[in-house]
């Protein structure tokens, strides 16, 4: 099924590396997929698949072992691997964030030592801002770092997790007031920390508790968890970039290309109703034909092919914007915002197609179903993209009169 989401202008190397993902979906994500969901059970193999393909380095500078790829490259296989399941796209996104802010603004030092063990996905990223009692607000931030000699004294609670078990590296942003006077606005207060940290649950490190999974309507399959930050010891050579007081600035440069992955789930996610749609459309009768045959039913599969093509075409945009140097965050703003929101409709519609078997566990569309909402909500939620946009557009129009 490829007429829908094509992208013009890819590179031959694009186009293999694709054409590779998309065989692995087919044969190793979508057979399996279901049952797993259904289980909640971490998807190992399909996880060791994708190092061997490389896709935990798929970002990563070749110098640091990695593919060196573009975000678009990054995107069009997080596209494809979320037509195959949702969760698995998870387990790399946070992985990837981490992987781009270590790229960005880490220390060489840090660079060296992480990277190449990321590209293999020996080291595995998890980040981290939320806490419970906040999510959009990130300035809110409550977790503090105290300085003590050569190190960091970490403590605070943090929430929403996702790796947070799986993953051996954790990107955690506090607050951290050493050098920064009374006063200074909370954005350049805060520090990220790189938190090393054994896989698992419990006492994962001195100071250091994962409590254990959160339990989710869907997105399973990948841990989603707390992190319980007492007394954690963490030295001064693990902030990173080396210098507190940039974290905020940090955490949302890799939110910015995060957006362009959930966008691109949303895509990858919509193309998997609308296929399950149209398949299911032809072989259902009612009143003597296909309900495919019912104009009603047609409009329905026009609108979300409509929506497929739209989300995507703006999805690749924003990720074209930000690998030619550009500031992107309207457009991955917008392309965030609307591929989770046609995701969501898509799906529903979808849904709505399959009558009452779309309510039975034994379809796809009801895992999607209970997939979707999670797209509205992480790396913003959509008044929080809609803030962004709004903003930016007053800087571009601003009144002149
Ligand atoms: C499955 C899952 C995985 C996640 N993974 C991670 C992760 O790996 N790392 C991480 O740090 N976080 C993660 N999150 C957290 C996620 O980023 C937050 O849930 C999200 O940012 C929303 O924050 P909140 O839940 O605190 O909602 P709140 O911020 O409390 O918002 C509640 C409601 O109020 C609205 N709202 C808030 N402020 C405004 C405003 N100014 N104007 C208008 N409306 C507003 C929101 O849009 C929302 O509808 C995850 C969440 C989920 C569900």
């Amino acid at each position: 099924m490829t007429r829908l989401a094509r992208t013009a202008g890819l590179t031959d190397v694009q186009q293999e590396i694709l054409s590779t993902v998309r065989d692995f979906v087919d044969k190793e994500i979508l057979p399996v997929a279901t049952d797993l969901e259904h289980r909640d059970e971490y998807p190992q193999r399909i996880v060791d698949g994708l190092k061997e393909l490389g896709l935990f380095g798929l970002m990563i500078p070749e110098e640091y072992g990695g593919l060196g790829e573009s975000l678009l490259t990054y995107a069009l296989c997080v596209e494809e691997i979320a037509r195959g399941w949702m969760s698995v796209s998870g387990i790399i996104n946070t992985h990837f964030i981490v992987a781009y802010m270590l790229k960005q603004h880490g220390t060489q030092e840090q660079k060296d030592h992480f990277l190449p063990r990321m590209a293999t996905g020996e080291v595995r990223g998890a980040f981290s801002m939320s806490e419970p009692a906040l999510g959009s607000d990130v300035s809110a931030i409550t977790s503090r770092a105290v300085r003590d000699g050569d190190e960091y004294v970490l403590s605070g609670q943090k929430m929403w997790l996702t790796n947070g078990g799986s993953s051996n590296l954790v990107a955690v942003l506090v607050r951290s007031d050493e050098g920064h006077p009374e006063g200074t606005p909370p954005h350049r207060s805060m520090t990220t920390f790189l938190v090393e940290k054994e896989p698992g649950f419990g006492e994962v490190r001195p100071g250091l508790t994962v409590p254990g999974k959160i339990e989710k309507m869907g997105y399973k399959g990948v841990d989603t968890t707390e992190l319980v930050m007492d007394g954690l010891r963490i030295p001064a050579n693990r902030v990173l970039g080396g210098t507190t007081g940039r974290g905020f600035y940090q955490m949302m440069d890799g939110v910015e290309v995060g957006r362009v992955n959930v966008a691109a789930r949303g895509c990858g996610v919509a193309q998997r109703a609308f296929e399950l749609g149209i398949s299911y459309a032809q072989q259902r009768r009612t009143f003597g034909k296909p309900i495919a045959q019912h104009q009603a039913i047609q409009f329905k599969l026009a609108e979300m092919a409509t929506k497929v093509e739209a989300a995507h075409a703006m999805m690749v945009n924003a990720a074209r914007k930000k690998d030619s140097g550009e500031r992107n965050d309207l457009e991955a703003g917008m392309a965030k915002y609307l591929a989770s929101e046609y995701c969501k409709e898509v799906v529903e519609d979808a849904f709505r197609i399959h009558g009452g078997y779309g309510f039975s566990k034994e379809y796809e569309i009801e895992r999607l179903y209970r997939e979707a909402p999670m797209l509205l909500i992480g790396e913003g939620t959509a008044e929080i993209q809609k803030m962004i946009i709004g903003r930016r557009l007053l800087e571009e129009y601003r009144f002149q009169g």
